[in-house]
């Protein structure tokens, strides 16, 4: 295969971080087919024509079906609001499309059922965007835990702040309504849980409680809506290696801008690692000479595969948008055959969604809740 009809639905912050990813991957990456930006789709003509133009892609057009049912089109990119990722996404496959859809994966969790009966069914690849498992950093952290150099894993602690939901003033949108789902569970749980799928293979029983810290925002209308979602949720863990956490979640938590502490105790050591400084994690060991013991923090270079495909010199730094490229390679590694393609497809995030409708179902029953 020497290239491959891409397609992409919603245009927004990550339609314009899949865009980039698409025009990206082959330069950065040079293996594998190039992605021919074929057809894209948004909710009016015009704004889908403006932006085909800007992301380099042949095509636009207002219904998104019509991009499904172009034949050119190989993968699909499905980056539209929450509500709309299954249908959109079911729909593609069924049309024999590969599917690239961003997190979480549907509202439902019937609906994220029904996306793993279509994936089965089509034989094609899916991918979800769960972009925080790429980074070079992440990925180092999973090779020392399994070469064992914080020894066993007793106790994990991620946090996920943002403050986009701070202002009590802040306008009503779509993701205070619950058709987007529970709120922080699902906007913002779904990455760490991603993390601890990748690092720990996930979570057996979950205990949680979520928080509305304001009840209504003014709406664009001029008045004010009632909060249908939870910004905050605090929840303990058990993991599935046997090692008990914590996660808490916070959407409009003041000063924080993209945090994602994980902080990871073994019984040599600790791991320390926060997405906001994406491009270091701190690293201790007892088994250091008790006068110099301390920790040391380590920055991405070359060593850390991919770094080395976007920089030659260590230090520089990657960024959000870069991890959204390396996705992009992982999918186009699994559409190539390549099993060890680092992507979290529709069955692996079937399990996400069990873990988050189980603390959904904790907080209702105030009690803890098995994920399996
Ligand atoms: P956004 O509001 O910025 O963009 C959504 C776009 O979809 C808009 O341009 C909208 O016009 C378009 N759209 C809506 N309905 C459409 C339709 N029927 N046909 C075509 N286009 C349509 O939203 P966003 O922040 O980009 O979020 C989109 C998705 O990405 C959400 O599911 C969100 O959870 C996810 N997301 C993931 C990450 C990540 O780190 N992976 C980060 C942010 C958002």
């Amino acid at each position: 295969m020497t290239s491959i009809g891409v397609g992409l639905i919603g245009t927004g912050y990550m339609g314009k971080c899949h865009a980039l990813a698409w025009n990206g991957v082959k330069p950065v990456f040079g293996d594998g087919p190039k992605p021919r930006l074929v057809h894209l789709a948004e909710v009016s003509p015009e704004l889908a024509a403006r932006r085909a133009e800007e992301f380099g892609f042949e095509k636009s057009t207002s219904d998104w079906r019509a991009l499904i049912a172009d034949p050119e089109v190989e993968v699909v990119s499905v980056t539209t609001p929450n509500a709309f990722h299954a249908e959109m996404a079911i729909a593609a496959l069924e049309a024999g499309k590969h599917v690239w859809c961003e997190k979480p994966m549907a509202v439902g969790f019937a609906e994220a059922e029904r996306m793993v009966a279509a994936a089965r069914a089509s034989g094609k690849v899916t991918a979800l965007g769960y972009n925080y498992i790429q980074n070079p950093v992440i990925r180092h952290i999973r090779k020392l835990l399994g070469e064992g150099a914080i020894g066993t894993v007793n106790h994990v602690r991620f946090e996920m702040d943002e403050d986009f939901m701070a202002d009590p003033e802040a306008l009503f949108y779509w993701k205070s309504e619950a058709s987007s789902g529970y709120g922080a569970l699902d906007d913002f749980g779904v990455h760490p849980l991603s993390l601890m799928q990748f690092l720990f293979g996930g979570v057996t029983r979950v205990m949680a409680q979520l928080s509305m810290p304001y009840a209504d925002r003014p709406s664009r209308d001029g008045g004010r809506r009632k909060v249908e979602t939870w910004d905050i949720a605090s929840v303990l863990l058990e993991l599935r290696n046997g090692a008990s956490g914590a996660m808490a979640l916070d959407r409009s938590a003041w000063g924080r801008k993209g945090r994602i502490a994980v902080q990871i105790f073994g019984s040599n050591g600790t791991i320390a690692y926060d997405q906001e400084r994406m491009n270091e994690f701190q690293l201790f060991q007892a088994s250091d000479a008790a006068a110099e013991q301390g920790f040391r923090t380590i920055l991405t270079a070359p060593v850390h595969a991919p770094y080395d495909r976007f920089i030659p010199a260590p230090g520089h730094g990657l960024g959000f948008n870069e991890l959204k490229i390396i996705e992009c390679h992982e999918l186009l590694k699994a559409i190539g055959g390549d099993a060890a393609a680092q992507i979290v497809g529709f069955e692996q995030g079937l399990e996400i969604e069990r873990a988050v409708h189980a603390m959904a179902q904790s907080h209702r029953e105030g009690r803890w809740v098995a994920v399996d």
